[in-house]
């Protein structure tokens, strides 16, 4: 995918797991990074390992906290200093929260879920876009999941947090088309990321191995995906050798969501 060099490219929860992997894949394509996360120390592990390995793209961090409109404003303007333009955002930050029926579910935890999840997303996107519609081109792909798509027990805020994603995903679409903006969402499967590492281990403390093979036992590969195939899908996303794939959410899965 050549069309990548130079092209410059935010990611939100770039730190580590999914977001880590997609800046590994577009630094490899050529593109600079701007790398965005609220784990100050996490972010400038991978900005080393990234500079390491890819020391011709240029890289930036940006610490933020996603929820805080401000905050995101910041990093969007950060990058407009430093690059003069964006050209995808990868707006990926997001968390699991905790694992409890909707009738035990701590409030302040729901709310933290949306707070992260769904308004991170929206001020990404209000602030970025602007940007976008100057230049005439942009690509937008923000993080569902499969429970954006189907429930998941015993995680409410999660769910409606994505299922929100995949809605906000279509509205941008139909919106920004015009300007040569396309939105997509991806809904992950289950990715051995640290976060999905936690949730085994909140499933079975004594055997989060276990809770993983047991897991993986119900997708139709009999694994689970890794943070670099997701990368693959996103890359082609925010490049221009997509055209006109815009407002769906895209399941990558292992085709575990088909089944009933
Ligand atoms: P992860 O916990 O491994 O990494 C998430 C990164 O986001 C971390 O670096 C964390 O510091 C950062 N982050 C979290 N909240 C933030 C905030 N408020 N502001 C800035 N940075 C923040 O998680 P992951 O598995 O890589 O997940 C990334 C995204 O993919 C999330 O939106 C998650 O819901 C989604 N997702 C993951 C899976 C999966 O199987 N891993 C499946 C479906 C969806």
């Amino acid at each position: 995918m050549e069309n990548m060099k130079n092209k410059v490219i935010i990611i939100t929860g770039a730190a580590m797991g999914l977001g880590f992997a997609a800046a590994k894949e577009l630094a490899s394509l050529g593109a600079n990074i701007v790398l965005v996360d609220y784990n100050d120390k996490s972010l400038n592990d991978a900005r080393a390992e990234l500079g390491k390995e890819f020391p011709d793209v240029k890289i930036i961090t940006i610490v933020a906290d996603v929820s805080k409109e401000e905050a995101v404003k910041n990093y969007v303007d950060e990058t407009v200093k430093a690059f003069g333009r964006i050209d995808g955002l990868y707006n990926n930050a997001g968390i699991e929260g905790k694992q409890a029926s909707i009738t035990e579910y701590d409030v302040n935890i729901f709310k933290k879920v949306i707070d992260i999840n769904l308004m991170g997303v929206y001020y990404g996107m209000r602030y970025v876009i602007p940007v976008m519609q100057k230049q005439k081109f942009g690509r937008i792909v923000n993080v569902a999941s499969v429970g954006g798509i189907r429930g998941v027990l015993n995680q409410m805020p999660y769910v409606a947090s994505k299922h929100a994603v995949s809605g906000m995903t279509k509205n941008a679409a139909l919106e920004y088309g015009r300007d040569g903006i396309l939105t997509n969402a991806i809904a992950p499967g289950a990715i051995l990321t640290p976060m999905v590492a936690e949730a085994f281990k909140e499933v079975n403390p004594a055997d989060p191995k276990a809770a993983e093979t047991e897991y993986a036992q119900r997708n139709p590969t009999r694994r689970l995906g890794q943070p670099h195939e997701v990368a693959k899908l996103v890359a082609f996303l925010l490049s221009e050798d997509n055209g006109y794939v815009s407002g769906q959410t895209i399941a990558i899965d292992g085709g575990e969501s088909n089944m009933y």
